[in-house]
């Protein structure tokens, strides 16, 4: 096992493909494309310290009572972990998983997993503790907590047009726990979390230069130089096979996919609300023009640019982005890089509308009064940011700067 405690270390760029030469006692960026490849040393203590206080306030944010609302006297009151049991009560047992999965369980794993690595990180030799830095690393990108809070926000603004809102612990906890956690996003980026390379030294001439060119591929997860012919990171264990230059067709097909997924997602309902016996179909759209009409205009901008704007735009930018990859030579890696990198992080916010029907459906059950279902379109649309965020992670950045062979 070549680990050494030397802080000199080799890393080759995930997103550009270049070898850069790091300390770990130093905050560093690749020097090309200036993606972060390791953090200076934080303190351990304090962020086991924040792990601890945002477990602790996951418990008022799921067992409290999140929000209330009531109309005429008559009333309803909702927890947090109300948003996924009401989807499953209404047969959407799929968008229930995926707003429990994305909004609780993720987070709450990737919390006590950062902890375990933190607090035995002697131990990250041995194969689980590696296993489990690789893990967080993956479940980081499917959190949205972040935005199901915004979610919240926004359907409690739908709302307090007819009905009166009135907030609970739970959501003072909640917004406390999505602060914790995006802090603790952040330190766990900068905790040097790997041994150095003690063979570093061999790749020093290398350095500025690309790793395909040199016959060595560079680890997606721990940035470690890898020969060719290595099934697995030698540091890590990631299986390599996702290092491989180009993939363009899984992009693609993911891509094409998304696309189909949203025809249904737009056309369908994405609610239906049952006031005083008359039921009212909602699409998308529909749900724009109802908030634009009754003057929420800020929020009726927010959801359009998130429901419709984003996905296409990220549909067509990927699909574009992934035809530059393709031809010779993309005669501006920087700005191609910088577009996916916009597109990459602005995507997951298109799921606020799955959140707003989430919260909807479990909070506006007044019987004869009102009541709101979720449609077949919440499935359809969360498909479609879903397969968009599979095609983003499955495009290869480093073809910008690949040289393509020559027919
Ligand atoms: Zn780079
Ligand atoms: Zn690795």
């Amino acid at each position: 096992m070549r680990v050494t405690s030397n802080l000199d270390d080799v890393r080759v760029c995930p997103d550009c493909d270049q070898i850069n030469w790091v300390n770990d006692r130093a905050s560093s960026r690749c020097q090309r494309c200036g993606h972060f490849l390791g953090g200076h040393t934080l303190s351990v203590s304090h962020t086991i310290a924040l792990i601890i206080a945002a477990l602790i306030l996951l418990i008022p944010a799921t067992e409290m009572t999140f929000v209330g609302y009531s109309v005429s006297g008559q009333g309803q009151q909702m927890t947090l972990l109300d948003s996924s049991r009401k989807l499953a009560a209404f047969h959407e047992q799929w968008l229930a998983i995926v707003v429990l999965l994305s909004v609780v369980v993720l987070p709450a794993l990737f919390l006590l997993a950062s902890a375990t690595i933190l607090m035995w990180r002697e131990r990250v030799n041995y194969r689980f503790g590696r296993w489990l830095v690789r893990a967080i690393k993956y479940i980081r990108v499917w959190m949205m907590a972040d935005v199901f809070l915004i979610g919240a926000l926004i359907s409690f603004i739908k709302l307090a047009g007819y009905a009166t809102i009135e907030f609970g612990y739970g959501v003072v906890a909640f917004a406390g726990f999505v602060s914790l956690l995006l802090l603790v996003v952040e330190r766990m980026k900068r905790h040097p979390l790997w041994p150095a390379d003690e063979e570093a030294s061999n790749y020093r001439n290398m350095v500025g230069q690309s790793a395909h060119e040199h016959h060595v591929v560079g680890c997606p997860v721990c940035y470690a130089a890898n020969q060719p012919t290595h099934a697995e990171c030698w540091r890590c264990h990631e299986p390599l096979w996702t290092a491989r230059l180009g993939r363009t067709s899984l992009t693609f097909a993911l891509l094409l996919a998304a696309a189909l997924m949203l025809i249904p997602a737009q056309l369908l309902p994405i609610m239906e609300t049952v006031a005083l016996g008359s039921a009212q179909p909602q699409t998308i759209v529909g749900g724009v023009l109802s908030l634009w009409q009754s003057g929420d205009i800020p929020i009726a901008i927010i959801v359009f640019v998130a429901s419709l704007v984003i996905p296409i735009a990220k549909i067509l930018i990927l699909a574009t982005l992934a035809i530059l990859a393709q031809q010779d030579t993309s005669k501006r890696p920087k700005s191609a890089l910088w577009l996916y990198r916009v597109t990459d992080w602005i995507g997951r916010w298109s799921m606020i509308d799955i959140f707003v029907v989430a919260v909807l459906v479990a909070l506006v059950r007044n019987g004869a009064l009102m009541s709101v279902y979720p449609g077949h379109a919440a499935i359809a649309f969360a498909s479609t940011v879903i397969l968009t965020m599979l095609a983003a992670m499955s495009f290869d950045t480093r073809q910008f700067w690949a040289r393509k062979p020559t027919e």
